[in-house]
C-alpha cells in the first residue's frame, strides 16, 4: 500500500550521509522519511579523521559538541617512513592551525558519529525513521516522486535523496554507469584498549607510515582509551588479475619489509575481515528531475584524504540549504546542489588518488617523497587550504 505524504522528503540510506541529510532538512523545517536497508541503524567499529571542514558543518548541525566529547585531538599529524621508522614530516594542528581553519581535526570512533545523528534524529518530529526498507526502483512523475522497496511496500514524496553508499542502488537507476572501480587496495582494521599498545611513542598525534605499495595508520579514539590501527596494501595478486587476492597472508607479505615497529603493530589488526578499496572517476550529473545522490553514491573516493564522510555531511547542508532556498522548483534545488558540491567533491576523489600514490612511493620516487616533504615545517598548511576550510553554506 502507498504511503502517501508529497511534501515529505524521502531519504534512503541510514548511513553517516542519510542521517546528515535528514537532520540538517529537519533542521529547516522540512518533513523527512529515512529509508534503511538494514534491519538495525548502524556504523561499523572503527575510527574516522574529520578535518576542521567536517567539525564545521557538524556544528551546523547542532552534533559537534556531543561527538567532541568522545573525540580525541591529536597534537600534530605525523608521516614516518615504514622502512626505516623515520619521520617524513609532521603537521602541527595546535594554535596556528585552528587559528587558519577556525576548527579542530579530530579523531572519533565511527560510531559516535553515527550515534549522535540519530540522537539527533530521533529527538525531531519531522523525521521518521524505518530499518528493512531497501529502495527497488523509483518512478518520478514531475510533481512528485513513487518509490518502491524491495518489500513492495511504497512511500511518495516531492524528493528523493539517495545515500545508500558505495554501491547504490540508486545510482543504477539515475546514472547506469556500472559498478564502482575496484582500486586494487586492501584494508585490514583494528581496535585494541590501550592498555594493549606497547609502543606508545606517539600516544597524542595522528601517524602514518608509509611505505612501498603500502601505509599504516594509528591514533587514539574515545577520550583515548583505545587505539585505532589501519593496515593498507596494495594488491600484487589483484595486479596480476589473479582471484581471491587481498588476504591476510598477502597482508603478512607485503609488510615484511617495513621496520619491526610497523610489523609489532601489524598483530593489532584483525586478519579475519578485510575491505577492499573502490572509487570512481567524478561525474557532473548525479540528479535526475527531483532524485538525487549523497555521500559515496555520489562521488565515492579512496580513503587518502580521508574525507569521504566529510563530503557526505557537507553534501547533506549544502543540500537542505539549496532547497529551502528553491521552494517548490525541486530539480532547480538539486541542481544548484550538484553544481555546488561537484568539483569540491571531485578534487577529493582525484586528490585521495594522487596522495595515495605519494604516500605508497617507491624507490626514487619514495626518495624524492622524503626529500621534499623534510622541508616543510610544521605550520605549513597552505596546500591543504582548498579542503580545509569551511564552505560557505
Ligand atoms: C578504510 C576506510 C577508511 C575511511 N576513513 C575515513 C576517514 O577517516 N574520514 C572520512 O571522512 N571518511 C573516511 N572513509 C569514507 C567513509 O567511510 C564513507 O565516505 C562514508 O561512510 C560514506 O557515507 P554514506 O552515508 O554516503 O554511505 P554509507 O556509510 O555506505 O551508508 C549507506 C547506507 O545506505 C544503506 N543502503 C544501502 N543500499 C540501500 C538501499 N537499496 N535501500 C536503503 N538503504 C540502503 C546502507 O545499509 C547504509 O546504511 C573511509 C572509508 C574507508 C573504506
Amino acid at each position: 500500500m502507498k504511503k502517501s505524504n508529497s511534501q515529505e522528503i524521502l531519504v534512503v540510506g541510514g548511513g553517516i550521509g542519510g542521517l546528515s541529510a535528514a537532520l540538517a532538512l529537519a533542521l529547516r523545517g522540512m518533513r523527512v522519511r529515512v529509508l534503511e536497508k538494514a534491519s538495525e541503524f548502524g556504523e561499523i567499529g572503527y575510527g574516522l579523521q574529520m578535518g576542521p571542514n567536517a567539525y564545521h558543518v557538524m556544528r551546523l548541525l547542532g552534533i559537534a559538541e556531543q561527538v567532541e566529547a568522545q573525540s580525541v585531538h591529536p597534537r600534530e599529524l605525523i608521516l614516518m617512513d615504514a622502512l626505516t621508522d623515520r619521520e617524513i614530516t609532521r603537521i602541527a594542528t595546535g594554535t596556528a592551525f585552528q587559528a587558519r581553519y577556525k576548527f579542530p581535526y579530530i579523531v572519533v570512533h565511527r560510531r559516535d558519529v553515527h550515534g549522535a545523528l540519530l540522537e539527533a534524529c530521533r529527538s525531531r518530529e519531522e523525521i521518521v525513521l524505518m530499518t528493512s526498507k531497501a529502495l527497488e526502483r523509483f518512478t518520478d512523475h514531475g510533481d512528485r516522486v513513487t518509490l518502491t522497496c524491495e518489500d513492495g511496500s511504497e512511500y511518495e514524496a516531492r524528493a528523493l535523496i539517495c545515500a545508500d553508499g558505495l554501491h547504490s542502488r540508486a545510482r543504477e537507476l539515475v546514472l547506469g554507469d556500472g559498478p564502482p572501480r575496484i582500486a586494487g587496495h586492501v584494508v585490514y582494521r583494528g581496535v585494541v584498549p590501550i592498555d594493549e599498545v606497547k609502543d606508545r611513542r606517539f600516544f597524542d598525534s595522528m601517524v602514518i607510515w608509509c611505505g612501498p605499495g603500502l601505509h599504516f595508520v594509528q591514533y587514539r579514539l574515545r577520550g583515548g582509551t583505545v587505539m585505532n590501527y589501519v593496515a593498507t596494501f596494495v594488491s600484487e595478486r589483484f595486479g596480476r588479475g589473479l582471484p581471491d587476492f587481498g588476504g591476510p597472508e598477502e597482508l603478512v607479505a607485503a609488510f615484511d619489509q617495513t621496520s619491526p615497529a610497523v610489523r609489532g603493530m601489524l598483530g593489532h589488526v584483525g586478519k579475519d575481515k578485510n575491505w577492499i578499496l573502490y572509487d570512481r572517476d567524478p561525474v557532473p550529473n548525479w540528479t535526475r528531475g527531483n532524485v538525487t545522490l549523497l555521500g559515496d553514491a555520489a562521488h565515492p573516493t579512496l580513503q587518502y584524504l580521508a574525507q569521504g564522510a566529510c563530503m557526505a555531511i557537507e553534501d547533506a547542508v549544502v543540500l537542505a540549504a539549496k532547497l529551502e532556498q528553491a521552494g517548490a522548483d525541486v530539480n532547480a534545488a538539486l541542481l544548484a546542489y550538484q553544481s555546488e558540491r561537484y568539483l569540491r567533491t571531485a578534487r577529493v576523489q582525484i586528490t585521495s588518488r594522487i596522495f595515495g600514490e605519494i604516500m605508497h612511493a617507491r624507490g626514487g620516487a619514495r626518495d624524492l617523497r622524503n626529500h621534499l616533504m623534510a622541508q616543510r615545517t610544521p605550520d605549513t598548511t597552505w596546500e591543504i587550504d582548498w579542503l580545509y576550510r569551511s564552505i560557505q553554506v
